[in-house]
């Protein structure tokens, strides 16, 4: 990989990199719409990610090439926003102060685009690191995360949560995280050795998933305010339980009752899961991933039927423990436990593109000259 990365380099820019980094996408084992509501998730990094090769040069010009985007260009030390995949690099760039000096960029990736696995953490943070190693910044691991985080929600100006980046980059080869949304505190939760993770390709992309994704937020914010008639000091939706949910129902809509229903309860499904992982548990596993994709459907309403449909047929395989809808929602990924070793029979079985990895290291240097 790495001899072919430097080929393609000096095919585009007669030169050698200077550097070559990785930083992998993710798949939220479970954890859903509670990053945004302070809670908890429970993703891995897979093996599918973005490579960055890069080079200072001395012309103070920055030429960048994806191979699934094309060229992009700019001059060093300007943060133009042109709403085009350059804007993630500027953004980084600008928020890590790094220097105003040229360099030639080339990018490659082995995950879908746009598609929910989270391409777009993949190519801020392996972006980042390369960057860091060029200039020799100092900058730690928890501040590129979070340089990366305000690059896609201030800069390019997704409103997304921090999961995604601090997974890129934090994440441990056979390990998911169970990660804090609210503190960012942090525990590695290791994975059974007998299972993988399938990302079953559900072809359906979410072309309205922005607006809805904004509502899904608006009608959280809607409980939250409700829950604060009566709890004016609570801080967010992951710091309500039933309970309180229950004496403030009269102060929200049916709907902002039900979309904190599924965060509530969402939280409690992350925690039981991450401690039947640790017993070895799958059986428990397997009752909690159904519970946790009902509630996205019923509660928080980011299924399709269609969607509802392929993941009943894949639960029902005897080698699956659990699937469920992952992401944003209204289509994108399935992720299913496969048991090892099953990759082909659940390919057989389900007349779909299929992902497999089991959870990967996060972002690294791969090459580098000094
Ligand atoms: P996801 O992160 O789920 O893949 P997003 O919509 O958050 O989807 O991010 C996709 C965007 O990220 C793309 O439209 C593009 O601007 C940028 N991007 C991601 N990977 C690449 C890449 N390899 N080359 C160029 N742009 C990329
Ligand atoms: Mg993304």
């Amino acid at each position: 990989m790495i001899e072919g990365i430097k080929g393609e380099f000096s095919a585009l820019f007669g030169q050698d990199p200077e550097v070559i980094s990785f930083a992998p996408g993710r798949v939220n084992i479970i954890g859903e719409h509670t990053d945004y509501n302070g809670g908890l998730v429970l993703p891995a990094a897979i093996k599918y990610g973005t490579y960055v090769a890069a080079s200072r040069a001395e012309d103070g010009r920055i030429e960048v090439y994806s191979e699934n985007a094309g060229w992009e260009k700019w001059k060093a030390g300007s943060f133009e926003k042109r709403k085009s995949f350059g804007d993630y690099l500027r953004g980084v760039l600008k928020f890590m102060d790094a220097p105003a000096e040229g360099m030639r960029i080339y990018i490659k990736s082995s995950l879908p685009v746009g598609s929910g696995l989270s391409s777009s953490a993949a190519l801020e943070v392996s972006f980042a690191v390369a960057i860091q190693k060029i200039f020799s910044l100092e900058i730690s691991g928890i501040e590129i995360v979070k340089v990366c985080h305000m690059a896609e929600s201030e800069f390019v100006g997704v409103k997304c949560g921090i999961m995604d980046q601090f997974v890129s980059f934090f994440a441990k080869k056979e390990h998911l995280i169970l990660l804090n949304t609210q503190n960012l505190h942090h525990e590695y939760i290791p994975f059974p050795s007998s299972l993988t993770l399938a990302m079953v390709d559900t072809g359906i992309r979410r072309s309205l998933s922005s607006s809805r994704y904004n509502q899904r937020r608006e009608e959280c914010k809607r409980a939250l305010e409700g829950v604060r008639k009566i709890f004016p000091e609570v801080e967010n939706l992951s710091r309500v339980n039933e309970e309180m949910l229950f004496s403030a129902r009269d102060f929200m809509d049916e709907t902002a009752f039900k979309r904190a229903m599924h965060v509530i309860s969402e939280n409690q499904r992350v925690s039981h899961l991450a401690d039947f992982l640790r017993a070895g548990d799958l059986c428990m596993v397997e009752k909690i991933m159904k519970l946790a994709h009902h509630s996205l459907s019923e509660d928080f309403e980011v299924s399709l039927p269609e969607i509802d449909g392929m993941v009943e047929e894949i639960s029902s395989l005897p080698f699956v423990y659990g699937a469920r809808l992952t992401g944003a929602g209204f289509g994108g990924f399935i992720v299913a436990l496969l048991l090892k070793g099953k990759e082909k029979e659940l390919q057989d079985n389900i007349n779909r593109p299929v992902l497999f990895s089991g959870p990967w290291s996060g972002a690294e240097i791969l090459y580098s000259v000094s």
